[in-house]
């Protein structure tokens, strides 16, 4: 396994990784001296900065700085201040050739597959399963991270402006959402991590699908 980015350590640093990747990560730090290295430097910082929350502040400069900055609550997500980014369709069993050597799956719908920088969402849409509408599954995947799912991540559709409903990712990054389209229906797949969020019409396929 190659030395990994040092987000990675932080998470790890600070006991965010899922447990699948903890163990292929400690495995990789028992053999790897700079990694430990590593490692040892962000858990140091991690316990600086928990050392620092512990500090008395003293009342009147809280106070001060409550008249300065007055408390505003935090919105319950916060999905929309993400900023949006923008997804490739990479793949789209519609109309692409299978790459050599791949076996074809037949599903009743379109199978796509998204990308933008180093995630990759991949979207299988099944309009015959039900008479409720249609059967969308999905995983979310980022480049690098040990081949794993990325956890669990919020899912959104929506229709227009509006919530259709939503879900999370499991540890795998996989999803599942049975709705009945509507006019401009879209998944929303917000990454706090990467401060942005994904957004993909899913109506062009359905359509297409129909036709
Ligand atoms: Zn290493």
């Amino acid at each position: 396994m190659p030395h990994l980015n040092p987000e990675q350590w932080v998470d790890f640093a600070l006991n965010l990784t899922t447990p699948a990747d903890r163990a292929a990560l400690q495995r990789h730090l028992d053999g790897c001296e700079s990694c430990r290295a590593a490692v040892e430097v962000f858990r140091r910082a991690a316990a600086a900065g928990a050392a620092q929350a512990n500090l008395e502040v003293p009342s009147a400069a809280v106070e001060l700085a409550l008249s300065i900055f007055p408390a505003r609550p935090e919105p319950e997500f916060s999905w929309r201040s993400l900023r949006r980014l923008t997804a490739r369709l990479v793949y789209n069993s519609l109309t692409d050739p299978l790459p050599d050597g791949v076996r074809e799956i037949r599903t009743a719908g379109p199978q796509l597959m998204y990308q933008s920088g180093d995630y990759f969402i991949d979207l299988r849409l099944d309009a015959e399963h039900s008479s409720a509408g249609v059967l969308l599954i999905g995983q979310i995947l980022r480049r690098g991270s040990l081949e794993s799912g990325l956890g669990s991540v919020p899912v959104l559709l929506f229709s227009g402006k509006k919530e259709m409903m939503r879900t999370e990712s499991d540890e795998f990054g996989e999803f599942c959402l049975q709705y009945t389209p509507k006019r401009g229906t879209r998944l929303c797949v917000p990454l706090s991590a990467s401060g942005g969020r994904i957004e993909i019409s899913l109506n062009p396929f359905l359509a297409a699908k129909n036709a």
